[in-house]
């Protein structure tokens, strides 16, 4: 067996993602829709396997920290109070020629990438983010968009013909109607307005975090590089609440953690880099930041981010809704609002970088095999099952009771009786199946059955009775 070193390529990884059934184009029957991904039988399977390890490595195993899962539309006050409403924007320039709209900080705004023309593009205008959308039967009558009652504050004096204008500059700064909401740009605000209900009903110790993970969603200009950069995606994110001179130390720990946490999904970890962001480069809010990059199949991009928010957030809902949001030590010592560590972590990167780890080209006997080398406890299948033969009854009976035994132990084990064996085995390569179990008629004498692994193809006699330990 010889193993192609070299890295894997995007093509390879859709194309398998698609053909095997982890991940589909969204709306693929309608020709789909731009920055959306469906996740297959396999990968569902294997998302929640990412988020399951997650919440248990990061909320239960913890004694510091709490779950929530706060709901996608939020009151509009939340985003005002966060800065979304003005800030979460990227500079968006339209070519005059073709009409082709990018983000001016991704291209050469010299020349047009779709048409080709020179200085087609004028100064770029911020462009927000989020989807914006309506609750509850729309109050207000909306002309273009815009409520009457807006449009009615705007207009102005007849002009000496008798028309009345509308003051597009004040238009623009137009607050949102009432019933406006977003679809959340991000899980973290859902955390902070939880935060004085958190210490309400469980009164923790600082430092503590509350940690979430849920649908986010970001109106990107120009969607790409398969599920890196989508319009709907997955986030898991942990807001850790500390005091201001201790927040040092826990940015180290969570550095430490996120480092163990790549480890423990099977990262190759010579491609996970820090990065140390310069000051210019942070957030607004942001003290200290550090990006974790991998060496994905596109280049080296940002996997996950660490980032030392102060007591911005807290601060900002306490400005906004007019509540206090200090913390009161139990010690009776002065009360203060908490600084505040966020490690966020994206799922469908998470996805992305597992994917890139796993996919392996190797050559089994002179033939060419595509593996997934997934750790175990991620793979989507952990086990197939198959009688040697699909036609002789008492084989299949066999194979039934072994692959009950293994399905009650696993959960997730396939019944695979298609094809012959070497077919079978290409298959699960191809899924990441880290055991195939074959029943064979040697299994009616000796109640052994053929193990063979995924990593290294070697086949080993197992007895029934050992075959879960073996393969745990
Ligand atoms: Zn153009």
């Amino acid at each position: 067996m010889t193993e192609k070193t070299t890295t894997a390529n995007l093509e390879d990884i859709v194309s398998l993602c698609k053909r095997r059934g982890f991940i589909y184009p969204g709306s693929d029957v309608y020709g789909g829709l731009s920055g959306t991904w469906d996740y297959g039988p396999l990968g569902v399977q294997l998302k929640r396997n990412i988020m399951e390890l997650w919440w248990k490595m990061f909320v239960t195993d913890r004694d510091d920290m709490y779950g929530v899962d706060a709901a996608i539309l939020m009151n509009q006050k939340v985003w005002q109070a966060s800065g979304h409403t003005e800030t979460f924007t990227d500079p968006l320039v339209e070519c005059s020629n073709c009409h082709g709209r990018f983000r001016a900080d991704k291209i050469d705004t010299s020349k047009c990438p779709t048409c080709g023309q020179k200085g087609t593009f004028g100064e770029p205008r911020q462009f927000n983010m989020m989807f914006e959308t309506k609750v509850g039967p729309t109050a207000q009558e909306v002309h273009f968009g815009i409520p009457k009652d807006t449009i009615e504050k705007l207009l102005q004096e007849p002009d000496e013909d008798g028309l009345v204008h509308i003051d597009m500059a004040r238009l623009a700064d137009a607050p949102p109607s009432p019933d406006t909401v977003y679809l959340r740009p991000e899980t973290a605000q859902g955390i902070f307005t939880n935060f004085k209900n958190v210490v309400d009903s469980f009164y923790p110790d600082v430092p503590f975090g509350i940690g979430q993970q849920g649908k986010a969603f970001r109106n990107e200009i120009s969607p790409r590089d398969f599920i890196f950069r989508d319009r709907e995606l997955e986030q898991m994110e942990i807001e850790y609440f500390v005091h201001p001179d201790k927040w040092e130390e826990a940015f180290e720990m969570w550095r430490l953690a996120m480092l163990d946490w790549c480890v423990a999904i099977g990262l190759t970890m010579s491609n996970v880099h820090e990065l140390e962001v310069a000051a210019d480069d942070r957030a607004h809010y942001s003290k200290r930041t550090v990006d974790f990059e991998y060496d994905f199949p596109i280049g080296t991009e940002e996997l996950y981010g660490l980032a030392y928010r102060t007591d911005f957030d807290l601060s900002n809902i306490q400005r906004v809704s007019k509540k206090s949001m200090d913390y009161r030590p139990k010690d009776g010592s002065a009360a203060y609002i908490p600084h505040v560590i966020e490690p966020t972590f994206g799922v469908e990167r998470t996805v992305m970088a597992i994917l890139t780890a796993a996919y392996t080209e190797d050559e089994v006997n002179g033939e060419k095999r595509i593996v997934l080398k997934l750790p175990k406890h991620l793979a989507p299948i952990r086990l197939a099952v198959s009688p040697l033969l699909k036609n002789k009854p008492e084989l299949i009976g066999k194979a039934r009771e072994v692959y009950d035994q293994l399905k009650k132990q696993f959960g997730q084990v396939m019944w695979d009786d298609n094809g012959n064996v070497g077919k079978r085995y290409r298959r699960q390569d191809e899924i990441g199946t880290p055991y195939c179990v074959t029943i064979d008629f040697d299994t009616l004498v000796d109640d052994s059955v053929t193990v063979r692994d995924r990593d290294t193809t070697e086949q080993t006699r197992v007895k029934i009775s050992d075959l879960i330990d073996y393969v745990s």
